[in-house]
């Protein structure tokens, strides 16, 4: 990564793990071991528990995350929650796009680019996941994929709001896998996807962008990572559940 000219992210993403007391006590745990951390940290937690996250790091420079939010400021959309709820209540980042939520939960293109829109209007960061699946990666299509769910997704946001996106590159074949992509190939995702961003803004916005790799990162796999000159960061999501593992990870990008 390059920390001269961008921000290095650490961000976790919990999924649908922890109560709120679990949370509390997991963030008790990350707090001291991320304490001088010389990245971004950033914890993506199930709605229920945002309250006690935002509580438990209050003061920390620990940012909160929610995992999703509705395109909508509010009305009929029974078990939604929208990115205004989110940011009335102190939270700074969403993941929108994660492939989860495009393989069980419908998520398309238009949507997560509807879901971004709001929570850009919301004033929120998004982290925008991007990602091929391993039929996909087969087939070769892997570039064009990626570069037109980046495109779409950012249709309309302005060269001022990319600065409140950070775009994770998530290659669904190595999501909760444990199957790895290569330093490399992570790289060569990380730099098209920058690539993109300079033809759809310029060079200096893309200069700027945090990209990150996310998909089994953990505590031995992350310097390696971390290493390659476009990869800022990571959206972490079995290793954060654990505090040593996610502090590790935030270590190797303070260093990295
Ligand atoms: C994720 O959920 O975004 C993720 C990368 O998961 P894992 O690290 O468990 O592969």
């Amino acid at each position: 990564m390059n920390k001269t000219v961008r921000k290095a992210v650490i961000a976790g993403n919990w999924k649908m793990n922890k109560t709120p007391a679990e949370a509390k006590a997991l963030l008790e745990e990350i707090k001291p071991l991320v304490k001088d951390a010389g990245c971004v940290v950033v914890v993506c937690v199930p709605y229920v528990d945002l309250a006690a996250a935002l509580e438990a790091t209050a003061g920390t420079g620990i940012g909160v995350g929610a995992e999703n939010c509705h395109w909508e400021v509010s009305g009929a959309y029974t078990g939604e929650v929208s990115a205004q709820m989110l940011a009335s209540m102190g939270v700074q980042y969403v993941i929108i796009g994660h492939s989860e939520r495009r393989t069980y939960f419908g998520d398309t293109d238009v949507t997560v680019q509807k879901r971004a829109r709001a929570a850009l209007d919301a004033g929120l960061t998004v982290i925008l996941c991007v990602g091929e699946t391993l039929e996909q990666r087969e087939q070769g299509i892997t570039a064009e994929l990626v570069a037109m769910q980046a495109k779409i997704a950012l249709q309309g946001v302005s060269r001022e709001e990319l600065a409140r996106v950070i775009i994770a590159y998530e290659p669904v074949w190595a999501i909760g896998t444990g199957r790895t992509a290569t330093a490399e190939q992570a790289n060569e995702v990380c730099a098209l996807i920058r690539e993109v961003v300079k033809e759809l803004y310029d060079a200096g916005a893309a200069q700027a962008l945090t990209i990150q790799y996310g998909g089994s990162m953990n505590a031995k796999n992350a310097a390696e990572l971390l290493a390659q000159p476009d990869v800022d960061g990571g959206l972490i999501g079995g290793a954060s559940l654990k505090a040593p593992d996610f502090a590790e990870i935030v270590k190797a990008a303070t260093v990295g």
